[in-house]
């Protein structure tokens, strides 16, 4: 039986999470289980974007800090590392990302060694998927152990981003758009995804679910304090656990569904042996999903008909825009031009792979219907809000 462990804790204190964290740690048969002394460990962070660690885009520091201390009491030697989201060859944000997410202060902190995957060796690696040659950052394959370190939250694509979908941060700077522009449907993007799980083999996933985010994440939704710390050897099993958590059927989320097909690990919930607090105590009744939820879960042959015409699309809010471009520099089609100080986006180029609002330093990126008929079907579904979507996926 795959083991997810859960452990409770309220805020980022750094003793608090160093408990919940060996808390966690422990269920599953403590740290010394995955690492051995003097192997290089790397700790596959989230650093989606420039965000402070509040803003629950990114790892908290603190989590990475009580995982760093005790792979180092494991004897392992910690490294930190991630490449951030978006831009055009060469203008990968990702330093700035570590510095502004506190990244970097908990890696110096910790003692562990910062690696900045966009100015790392990169190694192209046969996939499965749609994508035939993968590149990945060369420290992780490299490393005698991986560990996930991802962020409960939704993403307006995927559904919810967890430990299968923070891998692909492996992938360094604007490669990460082109994966996108080349596999553009969600169903083979997903497939990409699990490949970069499958190929990244993290050895163990710790979720940082103290403070996560619902709505319209992965960047642009709203901080959610879900108290929580997952750990387990299949990362996959992880996501399966927190699809549950809120509200949501594990086998509807993509990546979860692709990667237990693919024997990466167990989505099937009767096959999970939860450790430490009981699902039913944990549910969260009123999470906020995100607006697009319904299109994801819908037959296929609805979804690519009429009802695929009423998506909702990315639309610029020109108040909250501050012209900076870092959307339109991100955009894997180049469906975006700056006109004045606001982009404009060209919706028959537009693959709806959401990177705009993913990146928005603003949230000046929101999602809307741009058919009339569409507000319409949105105005019926959001009626009842929650509930009603998970309808959907029972
Ligand atoms: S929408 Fe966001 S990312 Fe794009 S130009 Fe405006 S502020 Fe910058
Ligand atoms: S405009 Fe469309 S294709 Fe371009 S980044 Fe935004 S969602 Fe993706």
């Amino acid at each position: 039986m795959v083991q997810v462990s859960i452990s409770r804790c309220a805020d980022y204190d750094q003793e608090r999470v160093n408990s919940a964290v060996l808390t966690a740690i422990k269920l599953i048969g403590g740290m010394e289980r995955f690492v051995s002394p003097g192997q290089k460990v790397l700790l596959k962070v989230n650093a989606l974007t420039m965000k402070l660690p509040e803003e629950a885009v990114t790892t908290h520091p603190a989590v990475i800090k009580a995982v760093a201390a005790e792979v180092k009491k494991a004897g392992g030697i910690p490294l930190v590392g991630d490449s951030s989201g978006g831009m055009a060859a060469g203008q990968a944000p990702t330093k700035s990302t570590f510095e502004v997410a506190g990244i970097a202060r908990a890696a110096e902190e910790a003692g562990a060694e910062l690696v900045n995957f966009d100015s790392a060796a990169v190694a192209a690696v046969a996939a499965e998927g749609p994508i035939p040659t993968l590149h990945l950052a060369r420290p992780v394959l490299e490393a005698d152990v991986v560990i996930s370190l991802p962020k409960l939250k939704t993403h307006s694509v995927t559904i919810l981003t967890g430990a299968v979908k923070n891998m692909f941060g492996c992938v360094p700077g604007y490669r990460k758009s082109e994966y996108h522009r080349m596999a553009p449907r969600l169903k083979d993007f997903a497939r990409v995804l699990a490949d970069i799980y499958g190929l990244t083999r993290p050895a163990l996933a710790i979720m940082d679910g103290i403070v996560g985010m619902e709505g319209n994440g992965p960047s642009a939704g709203r901080p959610r304090n879900t108290g929580l710390v997952l750990a387990s050897a299949d990362g996959v099993a992880v996501d399966a656990v927190v699809a549950n958590i809120v509200g949501l059927a594990p086998f509807k989320i993509h990546t979860t569904r692709i990667a237990h097909q693919r024997g990466l690990g167990m989505g099937d919930l009767a096959k999970i042996d939860i450790l430490g607090e009981k699902l039913e105590t944990l549910r969260i009744s009123d999470f906020d999903l995100p607006s697009n939820l319904m299109f994801e879960v819908l037959p296929g042959f609805l979804v690519s008909g009429i009802l695929g015409m009423l998506r909702a699309r990315p639309v610029i809010a020109e108040d909250a825009c501050a012209g900076c471009s870092f959307c339109v520099d991100s955009c894997p089609v180049q469906a975006m031009k700056l006109s004045g100080k606001v982009p404009v986006i060209d919706y028959n180029r537009c693959i709806s792979c959401l990177c705009c609002q993913e990146l928005c330093p603003n949230k000046a990126v929101q999602m809307k219907q741009v058919n009339p008929l569409g507000r319409v079907l949105a105005g019926i579904v959001s009626h009842g809000k929650q509930k009603k979507r998970r309808r959907y996926l029972k």
